[in-house]
């Protein structure tokens, strides 16, 4: 739908994974919405991250998964067909076409303008198109800055001339690198390693400290065993000094140990940047390129006597809080609720854990990491909760000892670890790092969340043999307390 109107109840900056769920939540609520995309609606997730990296990474764990299993192993008798993978991953993408997402804004009467959004007074928007045609929005209660993050670029020398990849080249390359050096180790990196170590290219990883290193450290040292396993170099403890393009075209990387890295083509996977570059801050007496601090009703907080009123708010990446689309999406249902309810002059819930708030953020992210083993994690690791002043009881299990496990695969290699807060006796975090553990994360969510008492996760019988009973295997470890 092409917007005819200049005046709407809600004006969301960004047709991404969180501004689309804003504007949805707001018009359930009965407003009027309309989002403003400068790209292509549903954003990063839909075409240059989640599901892209997914699809890529799919194909070889799926191939793993059957070579894993005495039977299946035996037919697979080729190698993964490196297009067959690129052109699964273009049909998840919609081959970069987003009419079913433009559909789906229609049918949920969100209206949509096209064209870069800039905050030029207080609930006004200016749209600038292709063509260079302005429209001026006006928005009756709320802006939304929903506009996600990009990729870091850091500043070695040498790097911007080698013309890297950042994420968007990885995720949506039509060949396979001979060699590619990836610089960093978090989920980005890890992640495009595992996938372009399948498709066939010779990966080296550079990373800073060590690999994952957010999370528990088994975590990390798992997928770098798994990596090195399948023929990746994991170097850590080392840093990117300086870049250049050899003769041959190939990127030289001086590293800071002395060392160099030659590869065909270098992504930099080192982090993000907020997505509000040209985005009118000054407006709010922020600056552009600013991250946008808010409340936990999702209200952009700043000193400016502009922001009275209750009117601008930011959700997903952009908000730095929690750089995930689930996260995102849980952040812009709160949003497009309490937008809603004040607009409606209806109560607003805004205690932790009300209907308005998105406490999850501080207290039970949950992650998967696609590698391969999977990492799954969610609130907090030993070392965090410590930091936090909890007095705990970290309980480890090694995975391979489930019956699942036994039939998942031979020879599986896997690890799970809970934090026990000991005053409360219920869980502040969890990890499971192994084949398939993403599928259990959430049964981990709700035990955080809901912080379900050790004495009452008992009555929680896991089906056998799954690798549930990983739960069975931390009670026990814990002993059975009493209410
Ligand atoms: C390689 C990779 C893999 C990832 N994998 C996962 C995963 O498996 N699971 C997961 O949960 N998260 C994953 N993430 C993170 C996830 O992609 C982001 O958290 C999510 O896309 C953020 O959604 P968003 O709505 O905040 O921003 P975006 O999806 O980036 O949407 C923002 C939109 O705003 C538009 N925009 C920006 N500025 C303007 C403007 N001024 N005017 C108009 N439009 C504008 C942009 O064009 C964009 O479409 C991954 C990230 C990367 C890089």
């Amino acid at each position: 739908m092409t917007s005819a109107a200049e005046t709407y109840d809600l004006i969301v900056i960004g047709g991404g994974s969180s501004g689309e769920n804003v504007a949805d939540r707001a018009v359930q609520g009965g407003l009027t919405a309309v989002i403003i995309e400068s790209e292509l609606v549903g954003g990063d997730c839909s075409y240059w991250a989640c599901m892209p990296s997914k699809a890529l990474i799919r194909a070889g764990t799926a191939l793993d998964a059957a070579r894993r299993v005495g039977g299946a192993a035996e037919a697979v008798t080729g190698e993964l067909d490196a297009r067959a993978a690129f052109a699964r991953r273009d049909r998840v993408t919609h081959n970069w076409s987003d009419e079913s997402q433009v559909r789906w804004l229609d049918s949920a009467e969100i209206a949509l303008v096209r064209g870069h959004a800039r905050i030029t007074g207080v609930r006004e928007v200016t749209v600038t198109a292709d063509d260079g045609a302005t429209t001026v929005l006006t928005a009756t209660h709320a802006v939304a800055v929903c506009s996600g993050s990009a990729a870091l670029l850091p500043d070695i020398p040498g790097l911007a001339d080698v013309d890297p990849w950042s994420s968007r080249e990885a995720t949506s390359a039509t060949e396979v690198p001979t060699s590619l050096a990836i610089i960093g180790g978090g989920t980005v990196g890890a992640e495009m390693a595992t996938a372009y170590a399948a498709l066939g290219t010779t990966v080296t990883l550079v990373v800073r400290g060590t690999l994952l290193g957010k999370l528990e450290p088994f975590a990390g040292e798992l997928v770098t065993d798994a990596l090195r396993a399948a023929g990746a170099t994991v170097l850590t403890g080392v840093s990117a000094t300086e870049l250049a393009r050899n003769a041959d075209g190939d990127v030289e990387l001086s590293l800071d140990d002395g060392s160099t890295v030659t590869a065909s083509q270098v992504l930099v996977a080192t982090g993000r940047i907020p997505r509000t570059q040209d985005l009118g801050l000054g407006v709010v007496g922020m600056s552009d390129g600013d991250w946008l601090t808010v409340d936990d009703t999702m209200l952009v907080r700043g000193d400016s006597p502009v922001l009275e009123g209750e009117w601008l708010y930011a959700t997903g990446d952009v908000n730095n809080r929690a750089l995930l689309t689930h996260q995102g999406k849980y952040q812009a249902r709160a949003a497009g609720d309490v937008i809603a309810a004040r607009a409606n002059g209806k109560p607003v819930d805004d205690e932790p854990w009300g209907t308005h708030v998105a406490t999850a953020d501080h207290a039970a992210v949950p992650q998967v990491t696609f590698t391969d083993p999977e990492v799954a994690s969610v609130g907090l690791t030993a070392e965090a909760a410590e930091k936090a002043g909890y007095r705990i009881r970290v309980l480890d299990y090694d995975l391979s000892w489930l019956g699942g496990a036994t039939v998942l695969a031979d020879d599986y290699t896997g690890q799970a670890r809970a934090i026990v807060d000991e005053d409360r006796q219920v869980l502040l975090g969890v990890t499971f790092v192994g084949q398939d553990v993403g599928e259990l994360l959430h049964s981990a969510t709700i035990a955080v969340v809901g912080e379900v008492p050790l004495a009452r996760l008992w009555h929680a019988v896991p089906s056998y043999p799954t690798l549930s009973e990983v739960w069975l295997r931390f009670l026990e470890a814990y002993g059975r307390p009493s209410i």
